[in-house]
């Protein structure tokens, strides 16, 4: 497999000399191509600040991150928006969906924002919609359907325009757990089937057992990692909650 991220070696610092706070430190690893994988922590160990700087939404104090060839960290402010537009889905805990708009004109409206024909995009979103089980209800609000359906409709919205790197943060956090299970089946069958790429941030030990592969953050460093392999996911569950045991950190198994 290639390698499609690559983290070298960064460091990311809030506050100022006399209260510093290092969110990241001398954080490095590498997500190849097709993997799912799952970072967790307790909280406050640097997660979201990690998530968002792979986002592009936090600048690295040092160090650098590497989308293929390209060198995010050197990105310019007027260069992000159509990086991000072009390059990353995004997945969010509370679906950060529009209100005012049925499901199919949530899903398609980045294409609608770059002018890509009507028939085009319609397709676009019936092919996303169908692959996440909501295509009856594209006609529908938000308002109108489960947080589940509303989830998977972020999740269509975030594939329209098959990004190299998903991006979920806490994706089953406002869910029930049958309907958490829907999503994650969804992620499981996205990364197999299509090949996509997914970095989730998660505290919930049941849905990083969905995961390839696993990393813990601790007090913003790698303290552990560990893989999947040919495990089935019960005995996965199982390995993970006895690192994050180990760990002492407060996560949630899901149940
Ligand atoms: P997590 O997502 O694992 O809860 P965060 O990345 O939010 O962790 O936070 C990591 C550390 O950085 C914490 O100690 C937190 O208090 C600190 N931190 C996060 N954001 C800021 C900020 N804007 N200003 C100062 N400190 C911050």
């Amino acid at each position: 497999m290639k390698s499609l991220l690559q983290i070298d070696n960064i460091n990311k610092y809030y506050g100022t000399k006399n209260n510093i706070t290092k969110a990241l430190n001398h954080v490095s690893f590498q997500v190849e191509e097709g993997e799912f994988l799952g970072i967790m922590g307790s909280s406050g160990s640097g997660k979201t600040t990690l998530l968002n700087s792979i986002a592009t939404i936090h600048h690295v104090t040092s160090g650098h991150i590497y989308l293929g060839d390209r060198d995010i960290t050197a990105l310019k402010s007027e260069e992000l928006a159509e990086f991000r537009m072009e390059n990353l889905g995004f997945i969010f805990q509370d679906f950060n969906l529009l209100d005012n708009f049925t499901l199919e004109e949530n899903i398609g409206l980045a294409l609608t924002l770059r002018g890509v024909p009507k028939k085009k995009i319609k397709s676009k979103v019936v092919e996303a919609a169908n692959r996440l089980g909501i295509q009856n209800e594209l006609k529908k609000m938000p308002t109108e359907v489960s947080g589940g359906q509303n989830q998977r409709c972020a999740c269509a919205r975030a594939i329209i325009n098959e990004p190299k790197l998903l991006l979920a943060d806490e994706p089953t956090g406002a869910l029930d757990s049958h309907s958490a299970q829907m999503l994650l089946e969804c992620f499981e069958s996205l990364n197999q089937e299509m090949k996509a790429t997914i970095l989730m941030v998660t505290h919930d030990v049941f849905s990083a057992s969905y995961c390839g592969r696993i990393l813990f953050l601790k007090d913003g460093k790698i303290f552990n990692e560990i893989h999947r392999g040919n495990k089935s996911r019960r005995d996965f569950f199982q390995e993970i909650l006895d690192v994050v045991t180990l760990m002492g950190g407060e996560v949630s198994d899901g149940r």
